[in-house]
């Protein structure tokens, strides 16, 4: 199941004109999946479809493999944007410029930070 329900909006550009895919992609569809192994950009899931990063613009590197579930999300105006690795929230940036996703940021929700392991102390000595 590869489409949850009617929450998931699915932008025009990579949806609706499916039915014109070979002159839609411009070609380009196969090419996309094999750069991207056919899997996943974000996830790796092995079916994904191909997704505009600029609507109507079938070029090369402006095309992405995303799965459904992913590609979902970059078109979603409602989401959880701390959920998203860099990737994804780079492409959801790009169909929603105007997009306010700070007001999603839960600043109680903070990883430990990572202790940095010292090798040589403020001067440069050698410790020990
Ligand atoms: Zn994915
Ligand atoms: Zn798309």
């Amino acid at each position: 199941m590869k489409f949850p329900g009617p929450t998931y909006r699915f932008c025009a550009t990579c949806y609706t004109l499916k039915r014109q895919d070979s002159e839609y992609f411009g070609g380009l569809r196969e090419q996309v999946l094999e750069r991207d192994g056919y899997a996943c950009r974000v996830c790796g899931d092995p079916d994904p479809g191909v997704h505009h990063r600029v609507p109507g613009k079938s070029v090369l590197h402006l095309m992405i493999a995303l799965c459904a579930g992913c590609h979902a999300k970059v078109h979603r105006t409602k989401v959880v944007l701390t959920e998203f690795p860099p990737l994804l929230l780079k492409l959801w940036r790009e169909q929603h410029p105007t997009g306010h996703e700070q007001t999603y940021i839960d600043f109680n929700v903070r990883k430990p930070a990572a202790q940095p392991v010292r090798l040589f102390t403020e001067d440069g000595e050698i410790r020990g």
